[in-house]
């Protein structure tokens, strides 16, 4: 039961944040976790009519674990949410939470704070101990998947608990994949890291760390050595954007090259002013790190509008937006960057132009044109490109890229996770347009039920 005479059904339970000068000196986490009282407070406003559901890629139970809590039972809430999501502190702490742009109380008061429920939930909950685990008899059946991602994790999650043994390939000598060499750890610790992908290897999922599918063994290996494989390599090939001088300079990088640098312990020299190029939550993420490591300002500069920038719209663009700009970091919208001026060797800074938004004829996104007739320039010690990034294909062989069918720039798999090349699956950044952790844990999940049918577990 919540705290007689404290629920406002439209209002949340405030959440709180360390303040955004301290925080931003150092990487500790700032959000803070609800108390047990808050929690149990904010998930008795809860109607649990279910329409969060749909919103929720992994179709996790959200009224099932946020009654649970609103009656106190935190070992029925992980339990739940365990059935179709097993990595439930990363994602109650760092997740899109679509579900909760899904809450019947979004368009008239506070959403439900879903993720913040399961946060507490998680890290309220010893897994070893509260966590029933029903593991089915050894099958005698070897699954290989290439990445330590959430896809990949969650994958060997569930294959485990049906007697399937994965080894996971991963090239790095860390797992996590981007939620941890991307995702900064001001807003991810390692601790609740270590503690999800832990807990999966206890269930006997094997982690070859630093071993790089194309390299160090080859896939042709792993389809002979394994019944089936699984490609979970999300997108980590740099897209950038070509503006002349680039090339003269190690000071201008791309950001998940970046945000994997720092995340690896590297003490990386960004100088007094950084640009961030791009408007999406890695250009947040590249700009609140170079602030954490002594930048004196940091400006996102994006080609489009404020109401343009991915995810617009959405609660978790709004809430980063928020958090960023109480930060400091200086936004500056309709701006195309044409040059990054090095003079001996030394980057001095950008020459960009501004932009007319153009509408399209027929509807569809506005267009950024710039206005060539006028130049700017902006000083910069660092620039750093959070332009995007796609699939790395360099691990497969020519002969098995060409029969690999491709959606867009996304691998195409049917309704159980399989690509075009039999007992071949894939999931993840690799494949959803959508590119966050839990559309990964969904198609990790699919594919898992996928394998299970292929090799006639059922
Ligand atoms: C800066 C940043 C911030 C983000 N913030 C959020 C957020 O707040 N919330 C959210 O939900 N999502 C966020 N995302 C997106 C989220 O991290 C990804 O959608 C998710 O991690 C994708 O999971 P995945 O398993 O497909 O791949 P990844 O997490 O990318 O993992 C793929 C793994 O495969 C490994 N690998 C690749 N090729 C090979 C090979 N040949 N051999 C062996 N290993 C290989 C890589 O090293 C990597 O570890 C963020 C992403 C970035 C870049
Ligand atoms: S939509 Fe909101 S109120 Fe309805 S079940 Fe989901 S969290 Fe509860």
């Amino acid at each position: 039961m919540a705290v007689p005479g404290t629920i406002n059904r439209l209002k949340r339970v405030p959440i709180k944040q360390r303040d955004p000068d301290e925080r931003k000196k150092d990487f500790d986490m700032y959000i803070f976790p609800y108390t047990r009282e808050e929690v149990m407070a904010e998930s008795d406003r809860c109607l649990a009519c279910g329409l969060c559901v749909p919103g929720c890629p992994a179709r996790v139970n959200i009224p099932g674990y946020v009654r649970a809590m609103a009656d106190g039972d935190v070992e029925k809430g992980i339990n739940i949410i365990f059935k179709d999501l097993p990595l439930p502190q990363i994602c109650g702490t760092v997740c899109t939470h679509r579900c909760e742009d899904a809450c019947v109380f979004h368009n008239r008061g506070d959403a439900v704070a879903i993720r913040h429920i399961k946060r507490y939930i998680a890290e309220n909950s010893d897994y070893t101990k509260d966590v029933k685990v029903n593991k089915k008899p050894d099958t005698g059946k070897r699954v290989a998947a290439i990445g330590a991602g959430p896809a990949s994790l969650t994958l060997g999650y569930y294959l485990a608990l049906n007697g399937v043994h994965v080894d996971i390939y991963e090239k790095h000598k860390v797992a996590g994949g981007m939620m941890t060499i991307g995702i900064p750890r001001y807003r991810l610790s390692m601790e609740i890291l270590n503690k999800e992908i832990d807990f999966i290897k206890s269930l006997g999922v094997d982690i070859k760390y630093g071993v790089e599918v194309g390299k160090d063994i080859s896939f042709e290996e792993l389809m002979e050595k394994y019944d089936a494989v699984f490609i979970g390599v999300g997108n980590h090939r740099p897209r950038t954007t070509g503006t002349a001088g680039s090339e003269k300079t190690d000071r201008v990088m791309h950001a998940i090259d970046f945000l994997r640098r720092v995340a690896l312990g590297e003490k990386v020299d960004v100088g007094e002013k950084v640009i961030i190029i791009g408007g999406g939550f890695t250009a947040m993420d590249a700009a609140r790190t170079s602030l954490r490591l002594g930048a004196k300002k940091a400006s996102i500069f994006y080609r489009r509008r404020f109401e343009d920038r991915p995810s617009a719209g959405t609660s978790n663009a709004e809430e980063e937006y928020e958090e960023t700009a109480a930060e400091g970091v200086e936004f500056v919208w309709t701006v195309t960057p044409f040059e990054y001026v090095v003079e001996n060797g030394k980057l001095k800074g950008m020459k960009y132009w501004k932009n007319e938004m153009v509408e399209q004829e027929g509807g569809g996104r506005a267009k950024p044109v710039p206005i060539k007739d006028q130049e700017y320039f902006v000083e910069a010690d660092t620039i750093i490109e959070a332009t995007g990034q796609t699939i790395e294909f360099s691990f497969l062989p020519d002969h098995i890229k060409e029969k690999l069918e491709m959606d867009w720039n996304n691998i195409k798999v049917d309704a159980n996770g399989m690509t075009s090349i039999e007992g071949v699956f894939a999931g993840g950044d690799a494949v959803n347009p959508t590119k966050d952790i839990i559309s990964a844990v969904a198609d990790g999940k699919k594919a898992a039920k996928g394998i299970i049918k292929y090799l006639n577990l059922q």
